[in-house]
């Protein structure tokens, strides 16, 4: 190719800034901590322990790096959560914008009271942020309801959504985490609601923008009772390398394609992912045509997150950066085991 005097030449695809849906920075510090492959259920009791150990600096420089490597592989904006103020400072430093979900978490939790002082931290540090239930089955009735109304009512919520087979079992009060729950003597209160979707849609005003992450459980009778319920925007966020690292499930990706419903992606935490790459992520999809793909990790992730007017795709008036997407078959329009993302702009 000619060169030509101020213009750079480059090889591969060019992208907007990505956007990563759904991560937990502040645990990036757990990369490693935890055995892949001893399912939900293990995972989640793992968490409990491999907590401990680690001094609060080395949280926060766990996180700076991560935030560090997100920038440089192109991501401009991320869905992230967040139990506590650990990644708010270096957030504001960041170059990269963090819609922070403050996320109510726990069966002994009565409501979302105690996240509001973090919401008015958050905001007093020029960090959008908004609180927002764990998920279907770790929330008592009254306190999942009180993560939905307390706050604003401008960031969307985001649910931890049908990650495990066991989700919609202790609904039926059968399975391994009903079991765990009845060892430990916690009430299950919740069981009206018949599936972890009839409780969304029951609890959840229609007019509220959700994501809802993981889905890997999912059924077409479950996204038809949420899709029939709301009128604000539903995105069902797949994080396939961290359902294959906790329990070898597979989001189901074609029921969701052939939907025609708003999809996302995320990279979840690395304490279930061996990097916060977004293009890793796309790589574990199978089957995906390229161009579609690649809308879910730039335009999808930003309309998910109600950003899409800034970031997502290259317009005038929005301020997104270049990212080059390199190692394609151009041939197939396939990802590559070279395939890799890099700032450029
Ligand atoms: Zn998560």
């Amino acid at each position: 190719m000619d060169s030509q005097a101020g213009v750079e030449f480059y090889s591969g695809i060019l992208l907007p800034d990505m956007v990563n849906a759904h991560c937990h920075l502040e645990l990036s510090y757990m990369k490693g901590r935890i055995p892949p492959g001893g399912g939900f259920t293990a995972f989640a009791k793992g968490m409990g322990t491999a907590r401990t150990g680690v001094t609060p600096e080395q949280r926060v420089a766990a996180a700076e790096d991560a935030d560090a490597a997100l920038w440089c592989q192109g991501v401009g904006a991320v869905g992230d959560v967040c139990n506590g103020d650990s990644t708010f400072a270096l957030k504001r430093r960041s170059r990269i914008g963090y819609t922070n979900f403050l996320e109510l978490f726990g069966m002994n939790t009565v409501s979302a009271d105690t996240l509001s002082e973090l919401e008015r931290e958050a905001a007093g540090m020029g960090l959008r942020a908004g609180i927002t239930p764990h998920s279907t089955y770790s929330l008592r009735d009254g306190a999942f309801v009180s993560a939905v109304r307390t706050g604003t009512d401008s960031v969307p919520l985001s649910v931890h959504f049908m990650e495990s087979p066991s989700e919609k079992e202790l609904f039926e009060g059968r399975g391994e985490m009903h079991e765990w729950y009845v060892e430990r003597g916690t009430p299950i209160d919740f069981g009206r609601y018949r599936t972890p979707a009839g409780r969304i849609a029951a609890c959840v005003p229609a007019a509220r923008d959700i994501l809802l992450v993981h889905d890997c459980c999912v059924t077409e009778e479950d996204v038809d009772t949420v899709m029939r319920h709301f009128t604000g925007r539903v995105t069902w966020v797949l994080c396939p390398r961290s359902n294959r690292y906790i329990s070898g499930l597979v989001p189901p990706v074609e029921l969701l394609r052939g939907k025609g419903v708003n999809i996302a992606i995320g990279t979840d935490s690395l304490a279930s992912n061996e990097s916060l790459s977004m293009i890793d992520e796309l790589k574990a999809l199978r089957g995906v045509p390229l161009e579609e793909a690649l809308t879910w990790v730039t335009e999808g992730g930003a309309a998910s997150l109600g950003i899409d007017d800034r970031i997502g795709v290259f317009e005038p008036g929005r301020r997104s950066g270049a990212v080059l997407l390199e190692g394609v078959d151009m041939e197939h329009m396939e990802l590559t085991a070279n395939s890799r993302t890099r700032r450029i702009l």
